[in-house]
């Protein structure tokens, strides 16, 4: 049985992200009213000047908020500050005044862009395994130098590439996903399970359930999952049942984190 009293939602974006259509008094109430126990914030964070989110971020402005509503929140609400970090492994030293003495509980890190192309432009002409290579093998290098506690949505492109080439082949990539798992699990780097791949046409999570598979094949425990929601109508979609398929998989807690830290929540 799932006790859905204890659900977490370890992946939201309020307008303290550029693309956020809430306000962060907002997304809590939102996630009070639904049940939720716990929340992590995960704003967008690049360093690199002509990503859409360069230099939305206020730390001190994110700080306050987080402070804020802690106090007004009490019991009722475990409200965690985390960051979601666009390619954490490249320009290392502009992130960390934002990573550094900032009380952050939890980074995910994510590839969006390969070079200077948002994965949607990158994909462009190519042919799929083409477009898939280059992501995972950027992907490789970011589990390999970023800071950073989970890897956001580890087959992100799919939301995209499916739209024109369809389901990819995990066969086709095999080696170099166990590559970034076994590399992940070296550094006590964790998986997320990002349910927003339901809104996408695979209509599957991220990563897929064969690459959960093979996680829980190499031993792999932490796991955290997030609704990757930008407005308050999505925060806790689809965590109940991805709770149930991580049983029926063999898994059995969920992580939450507190400065960096990871806890098993039990399933
Ligand atoms: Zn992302
Ligand atoms: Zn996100």
């Amino acid at each position: 049985m799932i006790n859905i009293k204890r659900l977490l939602d370890y992946h939201m974006h309020s307008n303290h992200s550029w693309d956020g259509q809430s306000t962060i008094d907002e997304m809590c109430q939102s996630a009070v009213n639904k049940g939720i126990s716990e929340i992590c914030f995960t704003e967008h964070l690049a360093v690199r000047e002509g990503d859409p989110c360069y230099g939305h971020l206020q730390m001190e402005h994110y700080n306050n908020d987080i402070t804020r509503l802690r106090n007004f929140y009490n019991n009722k609400l475990i409200i965690k500050k985390g960051l979601e970090i666009g390619e954490p492994h490249l320009l290392k030293e502009m992130i960390l005044p934002f990573t550094t003495n900032q009380d952050i509980d939890f980074i995910i890190g994510s590839v969006h862009n390969l070079g200077v192309y948002d994965l949607t432009v990158y994909i462009e002409g190519k042919e799929q395994l083409e477009s898939y290579k280059a992501y995972f093998e950027e992907l490789l290098k970011c589990v390999s130098y970023g800071d950073m506690d989970v890897i956001g949505h580890f087959d992100l492109l799919k939301r995209y590439a499916f739209d024109i080439n369809g389901q990819y082949h995990h066969s086709d990539y095999k080696d170099l996903i166990h590559e970034i798992l076994k590399k992940a699990i070296s550094r006590n780097i964790g998986l997320e399970i990002n349910t927003s791949g339901f809104r996408s046409s695979s209509m599957e999570i991220f990563p897929s359930q064969t690459i959960l598979n093979v996680y829980k094949e190499l031993n792999g425990k932490i796991l955290t999952v997030g609704s990757d929601s930008h407005s308050v109508s999505m925060i806790g979609n689809n965590i109940a049942p991805v709770y149930l398929m991580l049983k029926q998989i063999g898994f059995d807690a969920v992580y939450s984190y507190n400065k960096r830290t990871p806890h098993a929540v039990k399933l």
